[in-house]
């Protein structure tokens, strides 16, 4: 049932040859009794790093104060870490003492879940001290031991627990479930690096629905407080089924799993709650919501630590999800302009996923527009049309040889003859573009 690839094999035999034990653990013993392919191969050994060190060719120190040895065969790396226990988790996030071990039971103890807490060698088998097999045919994510304990030990257990629910389709154990409820308060102490990490795993997921137990368990709260008032916030108009935050977690569900897509639902009506008005006939409206979302998905984002490219798209979707230009061919060309080719075509993901997590009214109308903004989108890419300043036939230098002056009439020229081209795109020429320039440069 599981099979080693050689070179884990190869690493474990070497290890025992010269008197150690070893074995795969974790996350690829878990995945192969899944059937799933292991991301990656993690040895687990009786051996002291120095003495992994001594007995391969090549390897390198990735965490030796934690155990952990990479050890290299040709091109690919293996990290190999000592049987350890770890000490009290001081401050929620770095364990205060690493104390290596002999046993690896005692190994076996400090791993989060029971599915994660399984060892393999062909050897001796499987060892699985705490059912994590049981556990994976029951599609359970459990603690190893007294689940409030795990969790005060290190707080972003909570966070692991339902993003492997969202990995494998996997509900949470009760005790440990309400083990989360009562220590959710706990993640404050984690980092935000960590955190970013598990919010992304889940995002992009078999089940980003999961996101709901983040809330029911009390975890946005601590690490995204404003989805909270997300689903708290009611829609009343005909457009829309759902509080906020469902639609946004259906709206999630609807786009393909890929991290700024998702991010980007997750945070498209992030600003409705403080736009929403309600008019006479007692109809919800939210002016303005994605102007203002985009600065508040900014400042999540950065509080999150992810990265400035991440943060740079995820906005620019956020604050064009409800733009809609007149479907012809002038005001498309403007708006890609507006938006930048480079969100395209991905951004009408975004406008279906947006719309397919809204009710059913004017449902057709909806998509049928989305798909003719798309078409025309397409014959504007097959026409090549000029779309940025840097398409247009004339460059600022070109400009200057004309004998425009060095400076701001330089920019402002070029965005004139861009919005010229935009509206008529045969006359991307250096002819047609210096015959305009005539027209208004006397005045
Ligand atoms: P994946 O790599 O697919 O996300 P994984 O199970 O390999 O899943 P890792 O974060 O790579 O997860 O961790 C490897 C193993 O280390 C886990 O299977 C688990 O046994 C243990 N582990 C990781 N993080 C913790 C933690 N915070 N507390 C206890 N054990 C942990
Ligand atoms: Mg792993």
């Amino acid at each position: 049932m599981i099979v080693l690839p050689e070179k884990v094999k190869y690493i474990i035999e070497t290890l025992e040859e010269n008197g150690y034990e070893a074995y795969a653990v974790g996350g690829c013993v878990r995945d192969c009794i899944l059937g799933r392919t292991p991301m990656d191969w993690d040895i687990t050994t009786s051996a002291l790093p120095e003495q992994v060190k001594k007995v391969f060719h090549r390897t390198i120190d990735t965490g030796i104060e934690h155990g952990t040895v990479t050890v290299m065969l040709q091109k690919e790396g293996f990290e190999v870490t000592t049987y350890r226990v770890d000490g009290d988790y001081e401050d929620g996030r770095h364990p205060k003492e690493v104390t290596f071990t002999a046993s690896l039971i005692e190994d076996l103890k400090r791993r989060d879940f029971t599915i994660n807490a399984m060892a393999y060698n062909e050897r001796v088998g499987l060892v699985d001290e705490f059912d994590g097999r049981g556990d994976i045919e029951r599609k359970l994510i459990k603690c190893v031991g007294n689940a409030k304990e795990r969790f005060s030990e290190d707080a972003l257990r909570m966070m692991r627990a339902v993003r492997f629910a969202a990995q494998l389709g996997f509900e949470i154990d009760e005790d440990t479930k309400n083990a989360i409820k009562n220590m959710a308060d706990g993640l404050r102490r984690v980092s935000a690096e960590r955190i970013q990490v598990e919010l992304t795993k889940l995002l992009v997921s078999d089940h980003p629905e999961e996101l709901r137990t983040l809330y029911e368990t009390g975890l946005t709260k601590v690490m995204l407080p404003e989805f909270d008032l997300l689903m708290e916030t009611e829609q009343n108009t005909p457009h829309h089924c759902y509080n906020v935050g469902e639609h946004t977690i259906h709206a999630v569900c609807k786009i393909r799993a890929e991290k700024i897509l998702r991010l980007s639902m997750l945070l498209h009506d992030i600003s409705k709650p403080e736009c929403r008005t309600t008019d006479c006939d007692g109809r919800d409206h939210f002016k303005g919501h994605p102007a203002k979302g985009a600065k508040k998905a900014e400042e999540i984002l950065r509080r999150l630590k992810y990265d400035n490219d991440t943060i740079k798209k995820v906005t620019r979707y956020v604050k064009y999800h409800d733009d809609k230009p007149n479907a012809d061919k002038i005001s498309v060309r403007r708006t890609i302009s507006r938006i930048g080719e480079e969100y395209y075509p991905d951004i009408f993901e975004v406008f279906l996923a947006d719309r397919l997590a809204q009710s059913e009214y004017k449902r057709k109308e909806k998509l049928k527009y989305v798909e003719e903004y798309k078409k025309i989108y397409e014959e504007i890419m097959r026409e090549n049309d000029c779309l940025k300043i840097s398409d247009l036939a004339l460059n600022g230098n070109d400009l200057m040889g004309l004998g425009i002056q060095k400076g701001p009439k330089i920019g402002e020229t070029l965005k004139k003859l861009l919005d010229y081209v935009l509206e008529n795109p045969k006359k991307n020429t250096r002819e047609e573009l210096v015959d305009y320039m005539n027209t208004f440069l006397g005045e």
